[in-house]
């Protein structure tokens, strides 16, 4: 908020800062990322939440510092550059052990030096978000730094391979894998997740790195196995984080990785190293092997550790290239490296365990959709996940057969079609792409346009086509719209709002549920047969389920058991989990102790995992609103000065809370009467005491428990 306006009194400060946080909000920070999920309603009754105080006061500076401290409560948050990084340090240790390659190469040349990273993203990254305090004031404590409270964790014995998944087995998303043997770590994949109605406002959660920030000399590399999200999303915060190891992935991903690092200008250059399906990579003691797999991104690959008792085993997302249960033959050829090796421990997707059978292939879509595009007369709108680049480049080539003119619509579709390009993966002709401004230059049927937006995003393209408020493209009859995608669980009302909106506009749908209609998606990820096949193919001595949340891990290692594997030898971890392998290679255990495995939150252009009282704090504004006092209080006497001041949002209708705010105000006038004798007045004491006393007066009244902020001025 502005610091240079005084505002004219402490109470116009306040409502001023309140202003200025309702327009911020309402302008919206990052636009490609929205929350369409509904506030969860409250569970009736009465909610076991611990009453919740906030509160400042300041003595007799009645200037804006007041508001801001009042606004923003205890909303000191750590940087994660504002910690000492050392990088002659890394250097040196990545020179003391050199990594061998074989088949590698470096990608755009030798990585440049760095710059010692500093904190603030550019201005215009930080529209939308009000920034941080300094909380300067005693009644902020700013958090203390990050203390380990579990035990210490010793070092892999001789000869252990110890595996950790920090992210990704409690939840679909922010999958991260360490694997750690001897003197060597190396991270598998960095995902992130989105916030959901447990996190209101943080922009996207990472995995937890503080195991691996306490062991950064031992990581040697990061691989990663494709370039969706939930594997690279976390990647330019985690890299900073773990000491900027080299980051080894093929030419796809690694140009979709530097695409998302242009986004964080303030992080290290990554280091990153492109491999081949074929390449063998030394790094530390370890090597370290990849094989491709089908999935709906190119160059999607599977990772494979050597151990002296055979290979770990982590295939990364895959499905299947098959038809009717028989698989390609690439595909049998890919994975036919294991026929002659020993697997030792098997680590793989959990997210379609629940679905029978084999997953659709993907060659029946682009069937589908290439006998739509041919039958449709009229412009067609396909709506599609900008991640699956494998059926955009299928789309765009079976258009350009046709003669048609794309338009890519929505900033995702058009940066990973503009990727995909780069990276060689399709060569349409110039001609072929126009603008949405020109679509009314050709006639209907020689339009296909694609779009963000298939799961009903609030900003994205085909929901602003739904509700008229794309600016340069409007909807007409004749008009036809593929939703090209599954719904994400959570965003189905999202949809069902965005197709009624469409309907009303006369345009034919086409979604993937439509009777007797071609298909026009499939899953990425493997149902339980492909599942199935890649046990029997690897044929693992230990099985570790990953990504899925734990009920779906569950099921994946009861499918392992019923394919043979004893239940001693499958493990369902939680984040954070330590699993051994014996030096022998002969069992698999968790050890007691964890690594930290808090949520990493990424709020703004901080991150860290002690935001929970900023969270706290949002889940109370969200339910119950909140609801300032500010009173005066003569310094010396303790006593009110003047009627307390009340504002409050989102709690109850003042206007018709006549009766409450005097009650309140009462309250207030109790409380300080209660500590007359207190020589000088407390103010610290005085506040607690007015918050908790208010919280509780509000409670019993309303039922509801507001976020209570008491400022107390000192006159
Ligand atoms: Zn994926
Ligand atoms: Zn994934």
């Amino acid at each position: 908020m502005p610091r240079s306006q005084k505002p004219r009194s402490p109470l116009g400060a306040i409502l001023q800062s309140l202003t200025n946080d309702n327009s911020q909000k309402r302008q919206g920070g990052n636009p490609n990322h929205h929350h369409n999920r509904p506030h969860t309603p409250r569970t009736g009754g009465v909610p076991a939440r611990v009453p919740h105080t906030h509160g400042t006061h300041h003595a007799a500076t009645p200037t804006g510092g007041i508001a801001a401290n009042a606004s923003a409560p205890a909303s000191s948050t750590t940087t994660p550059s504002a910690r000492p990084q050392n990088h002659q340090h890394r250097r040196n240790n990545n020179q003391k052990r050199p990594h061998g390659s074989h088949g590698a190469r470096p990608a755009g040349g030798a990585p440049s030096r760095f710059s010692r990273p500093s904190f603030q993203y550019p201005e215009h990254k930080r529209r939308g978000k009000a920034p941080a305090h300094p909380s300067t004031q005693e009644g902020h404590k700013a958090p203390a730094p990050r203390k380990r409270t579990g035990p210490i964790i010793p070092p892999p014995a001789p000869g252990v391979i110890r595996i950790i998944p920090l992210g990704g087995v409690e939840e679909i998303g922010k999958n991260m894998t360490a694997i750690e043997i001897g003197d060597d770590i190396i991270v598998i994949d960095a995902g992130m997740a989105f916030a959901n109605e447990d996190t209101p406002g943080i922009d996207y959660v990472i995995p937890n790195t503080t195991y691996l920030e306490e062991r950064k000399d031992k990581i040697r590399a990061m691989f990663v196995t494709h370039g969706h999200l939930d594997h690279i999303g976390g990647i330019p915060l985690v890299m900073s984080r773990i000491g900027n190891p080299p980051l080894y992935s093929r030419n796809l991903s690694i140009l979709m990785m530097k695409k998302r690092q242009t986004e964080f200008p303030h992080l290290p250059p990554l280091n990153p190293i492109i491999v081949e399906n074929d390449s063998v990579v030394t790094v530390g003691a370890m090597r370290i092997r990849f094989f491709g797999v089908t999935h709906t991104i190119p160059d999607s690959m599977g990772i494979i550790v050597e151990t002296p008792h055979g290979w770990i085993v982590t295939p990364g997302d895959y499905k299947l290239d098959q038809v009717d249960g028989i698989v390609t033959d690439s595909e049998e050829k890919a994975y036919s490296i294991f026929d002659k090796n020993k697997t030792l421990l098997l680590l793989t997707d959990s997210t379609n365990i629940e679905n029978e059978g084999y997953s659709l292939p993907e060659i029946k879509v682009h069937q589908g959709l290439e006998t739509i595009i041919k039958r449709i007369r009229g412009r067609m709108i396909i709506a599609a996940f900008a991640s699956h680049i494998t059926r955009l480049m299928k789309v765009i080539q079976v258009a350009e057969e046709l003669g048609k003119k794309v338009v890519l619509e929505g900033r995702s579709m058009k940066g990973n079609i503009e990727i995909a390009i780069e990276a060689g993966l399709i060569k349409p002709k110039k001609e072929t792409f126009i603008n949405i401004e020109e679509v009314d230059n050709y006639p209907p049927d020689r339009i296909l346009i694609l779009m963000t937006g298939a799961q009903g995003e609030e900003f994205a393209a085909l929901n602003r086509a739904a509700t008229k408020t794309h600016k340069k493209f409007q909807l007409k009859k004749g008009d036809t719209i593929v939703l090209s995608a599954s719904i994400i669980p959570g965003n189905e009302r999202a949809v069902e709002r965005m197709k009624d909106g469409l309907a009303r506009q006369g345009v034919k749908i086409i979604s993937y549920r439509t009777p007797g209609e071609e298909y026009v998606h499939a899953t990425g990820h493997g149902n339980k047969d492909d599942v199935r096949w890649l046990h029997r193919k690897t044929n693992p001595k230990f099985f570790i389920p990953i990504h899925g949340n734990h009920y779906r891990l569950q099921l994946h290692k009861e499918l392992a058991m019923e394919l043979g594997m004893p239940e001693a030898n499958a493990i369902v971890p939680d984040n954070g989990s330590i699993i051994e392998i014996s030096a022998d290679g002969q069992k698999m255990v968790v050890r007691k102790e964890k690594a930290p495995s808090g949520l990493m939150m990424v709020d703004g252009f901080s991150v860290g995992d002690e935001q929970e009282v900023v969270i706290r704090d949002r889940q109370m504004l969200a339910q119950d609103g909140m609801f300032v006092i500010v009173a005066s209080v003569d310094q010396k006497t303790g006593k009110l000065k003047k009627s307390p001041d009340i504002i409050s949002r989102g709690f109850v209708y003042l206007k018709e809370s006549q009766d409450l705010l005097h009650e309140a105000r009462q309250i207030v006038k109790q409380s300080l009467e209660e500590n007359s004798g207190m020589q000088p007045a407390n103010f610290e004491v005085l506040r607690t005491q007015i918050g908790d006393n208010l919280s509780k007066f509000l409670f019993q009244k309303t039922a509801k428990r507001p976020l209570v902020i008491p400022v107390l001025l000192a006159v």
